[in-house]
């Protein structure tokens, strides 16, 4: 029987650390960095929880993660119960409890965090996900009953693997429905397989993921383009599917549009990760391509220019530098991942913009030609505008460059599918529930708010198949769902 703790001796408990590996070794490998809690780490974090009547932490959640009360089973060494409570919302905790900003959703909220440290939410959600999962594999621990749905009943296509398409599966399965994914690229994942680097999300864990949804019946088909191999009109009228739903995120890469971005060395942060996340470049003897830079500039400030930057010291770099044109307090990215990226050796460079890629005679980039800013009056993001400082330019030798200023749609759905109705960026626009003007479309992710998170895409998934199953049932009440279907 665990402890029982007065609220006074559990917020005299320090937030447990968790172990990584030092910056040294980590920055020449991709194994992952931090190496998560032992059972006694989680069970003496799980004891800081106050188990608050009214859990603000759940509120931060965009699933809405029974919080306390996971973190209750983890106190009692109860990592299956656990599990389930935050299977229950949640059917992607391992990868969640991994990526997710929990500084800024559920822990910002923790009532622990007005006067110290928050409970250490994501780490305990990550430390039942892979807990019981090494049980699963030690053979003490039985797998959930995989159900495979009835073949008469409704079918969904989704298209796209992402996030938001994987947590919508899982609740349509759920539901008994036959669920078919199309996925453009030969590997299921979307972002968590060709952006998010091993380091910080290994691939094993993504695939896991996948495997139990496909244990469950889900029929997954890749290099299949919606757009190319089917519209969504065909699916709808031809195919013999109820519903679609649109999830194919926003992977176009924006450029600087400045004079040299063609030259060689320079890469867009979605090739250059792709290249070496799904494509292995980093595998010693992987037929992929990519340049090995030795003096890398990364341009932006975001999760997906750490992610470019750490990953380009992994492969050789000597030199890697942070240009962003605002200052520390505007970077978007997780503070975590500043934190982990200085440790390895990244160098920021604040309030600088690139103005023209330099060169050599054979068209490989040799040097960045910029200015540097100062923040002026606030724009419509509410951050300081960077203003240019007269007479400032300056060069510096680079031999490569990786843009990470952002993404936006990808046009094919929207050019196959005029009848879906899309906003000035080209995202397609949705009620809150993810359902379109056009019947039985259905969209959400990144595809719909443009670049988020991954939680946030997930949210979305859920919340368009509860939205499918009302649709459905609303076109033959006889054929809706089972009684365990999510609620819209
Ligand atoms: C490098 C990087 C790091 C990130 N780090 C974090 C992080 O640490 N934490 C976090 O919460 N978020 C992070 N994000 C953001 C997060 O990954 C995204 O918000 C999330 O993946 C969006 O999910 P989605 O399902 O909307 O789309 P995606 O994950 O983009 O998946 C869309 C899928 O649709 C497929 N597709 C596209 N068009 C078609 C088509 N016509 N037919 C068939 N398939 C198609 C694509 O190939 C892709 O597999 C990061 C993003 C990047 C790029
Ligand atoms: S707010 Fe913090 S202390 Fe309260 S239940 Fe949530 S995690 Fe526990």
């Amino acid at each position: 029987m665990p402890t029982i703790l007065t609220p006074k001796e559990r917020m005299a408990i320090p937030r447990q650390t968790m172990p990584e590996q030092a910056p040294e070794v980590r920055r020449a490998n991709f194994n992952e960095v931090p190496l998560g809690y032992s059972d006694e780490q989680a069970a003496r974090e799980a004891q800081r929880c106050l188990q608050c009547k009214t859990p603000h932490c759940v509120e931060g959640c965009p699933v809405n993660v029974r919080i306390p009360e996971f973190i209750a089973k983890v106190a009692e060494g109860d990592g299956a119960a656990a599990l389930e409570i935050i299977m229950a919302t949640n059917s992607l905790p391992a990868i969640c409890g991994r990526v997710c900003p929990q500084e800024s959703q559920c822990e910002i909220k923790c009532v622990l965090a007005k006067k110290g440290d928050a409970v250490a939410i994501g780490r305990l959600e990550r430390f039942v996900a892979d807990h019981v999962r090494s049980q699963l594999l030690r053979g003490e621990t039985a797998p959930l009953p995989a159900t495979q749905p009835r073949a008469d009943a409704p079918k969904v296509a989704l298209i796209g693997s992402g996030p938001s398409g994987l947590a919508c599966a899982a609740d349509l399965l759920l539901a008994g429905y036959n669920v078919t994914m199309f996925e453009a690229l030969h590997e299921p994942g979307g972002v968590l397989v060709y952006g998010i680097p091993e380091f910080r999300l290994p691939k094993d864990i993504v695939k896991a993921e996948i495997n139990a949804l496909l244990q469950r019946g889900l029929e997954l088909m890749t290099n299949a383009v919606i757009g190319r191999l089917f519209t969504i009109d065909e699916l709808l009228q031809h195919e013999g599917y109820a519903a679609v739903f649109v999830g194919t995120g926003a992977g176009t890469p924006k450029f600087l549009n400045i004079p040299g971005e063609n030259l060689n060395g320079v890469y867009s942060s979605n090739e250059f990760l792709t290249r070496v996340n799904l494509m292995k470049a980093y595998l010693p003897g992987s037929e992929t391509p990519v340049f090995r830079g030795k003096r890398v500039a990364v341009f932006g400030a975001g999760n997906t220019a750490m992610d470019s930057a750490r990953t380009a010291l992994r492969i050789g770099a000597q030199e890697v530098h942070i240009m962003y044109r605002r200052s520390r307090a505007e970077m978007p990215a997780r503070a975590e991942e500043i934190h982990h990226a200085e440790q390895e050796g990244v160098q920021m460079q604040f309030l600088v913009n690139p103005l023209e890629f330099l060169g050599d005679e054979r068209g490989w980039l040799k040097a960045v030609r910029g200015e540097r800013m100062q923040l002026g009056e606030p724009d419509a993001s509410g951050r300081r505008r960077p203003v240019a400082i007269p007479d400032s330019q300056y060069e510096t030798a680079i031999d490569c460059a990786i843009i990470a200023i952002g993404t936006e749609s990808n046009p094919l759905i929207r050019q196959t599918t005029t009848d879906l109705p899309v906003n000035k960026w080209g995202y397609i626009v949705t009620d809150e529930t993810g359902r379109t003007t056009k019947p039985g479309v259905f969209a959400g992710g990144d595809i719909v708010t443009g670049a988020a998170t991954v939680i946030e895409a997930m949210g979305a998934g859920k919340r368009a198949a509860a939205a499918i199953i009302q649709h459905i049932r609303a076109l033959n009440p006889a054929v809706g769902g089972t009684p365990s279907s999510p609620e819209p």
